[in-house]
């Protein structure tokens, strides 16, 4: 673990202006105005690398989520975004873009303050967002109805479809990459003409509050973007339960996922559910290693294995079985573990203590289980939540530490024989979210990812996402897709319309 913390010129900027930014008090924002939650109470943000406080945000109540929901149903059925044109609205959401670009080395910085991921990997990060902002921009006027030549008994019509904007939204958020995911929801939400109240994790809202100024100067109407910080089991709850949201888009854990169905039979909201995962990751005997073995790496380790899709199931040719562990292992010990903040830094620390328990834990079960650990399996570091990248091997197929989601840098390999052997013990797990397959014949990659249930299939690569392409899960992965057309649907309703002639 690097001791000293190198710092470039501009990243020393960002982290200025960052602590700066977190020096201010934190509030709501509800109707477009911030205020302090209700009841008074806050909640510490903590620095995952140092342990240090950062700030306090507001613990938000069920009070302030209708104070919330009232401001964003007033905007959604009156005022200047209910007669907004989709080209206004467009036009905004691309100023928005604009205005997050220019501030993203301290967007960027506020995130690697918050959940500990290197700067590197919180710049491209809050591009990506950008990249979402643009693309949904674009599309606000591209929301098609259908007219229709109807066959009726009752004379002749003009019959035609509208997609009409959901209504007022929910939009509960993760701790792994904050800024970016309430992009990904919020730019199909504001194209559709939706109106929301965004609730952001509970340990990392510090950036989404920035975020929020950036949506006042880029000169949204008041009430279309509400933030209401405080814990899931009171604020998300309270989103989940109003009977005056009329859809809610959430990104967490499956646990949650599932509290969020019930919690929305009281007025059937709407659902898009992005959940968790346990993610194979398949190298055949005739890949290309060198692409292979730093790619099955990557693919558990980056942001140090808290990534939905992290290929955390390695399965390996029982010909190339030994050199790529060996191989994967020796990446992993290459990883330099430090303070985001250092330009030498791959790895950042876990989110949180909890977050450290919860792989240690699982480590501890992976030995009971009769696992082996290759490589890692310990906590490191005198502060911070660091965790060794780790490798185990000899799991059985029904091991926990194969079966559930660790959200830590912890891979679990196996060989195999055969393709069909293979596909069974891929799919063999309830989630259905990410897949990668590394294989020289483009033959076989293409017949293996037709078998996977998986949402996403990466072929000699892994994790590669775009705005215009869907992303979501099958099975416990999620209901819903992210991106592409398909993700401003899920912000629309379908009317028919008949006119008699
Ligand atoms: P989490 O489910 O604990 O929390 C997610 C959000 O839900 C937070 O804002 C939290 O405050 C809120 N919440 C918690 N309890 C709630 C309740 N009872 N009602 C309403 N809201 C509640 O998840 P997390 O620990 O923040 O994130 C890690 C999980 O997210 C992992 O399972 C990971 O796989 C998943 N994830 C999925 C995707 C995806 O796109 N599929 C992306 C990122 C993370």
């Amino acid at each position: 673990m690097s001791v000293d913390t190198v710092m470039s010129p501009e990243t020393t900027t960002a982290l200025t202006l960052a602590r700066d930014y977190m020096a201010k008090p934190k509030q709501l924002l509800i109707g477009g105005k911030w205020m302090p939650s209700l009841a008074g109470e806050t909640l510490e943000s903590l620095d995952p690398a140092t342990e240090e406080i950062l700030c306090h945000i507001p613990a938000g109540g069920k009070e302030d989520v209708d104070a919330a929901v009232r401001a964003a149903r007033n905007a959604f059925d009156s005022g200047p975004w209910a007669l907004m044109s989709s080209r206004a609205r467009g036009e905004l959401l691309w100023k928005l873009a604009d205005l997050i670009a220019d501030n993203a080395e301290e967007l960027a910085a506020l995130e690697t303050f918050d959940n500990g991921s290197p700067m590197a990997a919180t710049r491209y990060m809050v591009k990506v967002g950008v990249e979402t902002l643009r693309y949904y921009a674009g599309m606000a006027t591209k929301i098609y109805g259908q007219s229709t030549d109807i066959s009726s008994d009752f004379g002749e019509f003009h019959a035609y479809t509208r997609a009409e904007p959901v209504g007022v939204v929910g939009l509960i958020t993760p701790w792994n990459a904050p800024l970016t995911v309430v992009c990904n929801k919020i730019a199909p939400a504001l194209a559709a003409g939706c109106t929301c109240v965004i609730k952001p994790p509970e340990i990392t809202s510090i950036t989404v509050l920035r975020f929020g100024e950036i949506v006042q100067e880029a000169g949204f109407p008041d009430g279309v973007v509400n933030i209401v910080t405080g814990l899931g089991t009171t604020a998300g709850a309270a989103i989940a339960e109003h009977r005056d949201i009329d859809k809610i888009s959430f990104t967490g854990s499956t646990a949650v996922g599932r509290s969020l169905v019930r919690a929305a039979a009281g007025n059937f909201k709407r659902l898009t559910l992005e959940l968790g995962g346990k993610s194979p990751m398949i190298i055949m005997d005739d890949a290309d290693l060198d692409a292979a073995i730093p790619g099955a790496a990557m693919a558990i380790f980056a942001n140090s294995g808290q990534v939905c899709f992290a290929g955390s199931r390695l399965y390996v040719h029982k010909k190339v079985y030994d050199v790529v562990v060996k191989g994967v292992a020796e990446f992993s010990k290459a990883l330099r573990l430090g303070n985001g903040f250092d330009g030498q830094t791959h790895l950042g620390p876990l989110v949180s203590q909890k977050q450290r328990e919860r792989v240690l834990n699982y480590i501890a079960l992976g030995l009971e289980e009769g696992g082996n650990v290759v490589t890692g399996g310990k906590a490191c570091g005198d502060r911070g939540y660091f965790f060794e990248p780790t490798v185990l091997t000899n799991c059985k197929t029904d091991a926990r530490v194969v079966c559930e989601e660790i959200f830590g840098p912890v891979v679990v390999a196996a060989p195999f024989d055969n393709i069909d052997e293979l596909v069974n013990v891929a799919n063999d797990t309830p989630y259905g979210l990410g897949a990668g397959v590394f294989t020289g014949d483009i033959s076989t990659a293409h017949k293996i990812a037709k078998r996977l249930r998986a949402g996403n299939v990466w072929i000699n690569c892994y994790g590669i996402l775009d705005a215009s392409m869907p992303f979501g899960g099958f099975r416990e992965s999620g209901w819903g897709r992210e991106f592409g057309p398909e993700g401003i649907d899920a912000f629309l309703e379908k009317k028919a319309v008949y006119a008699k002639l």
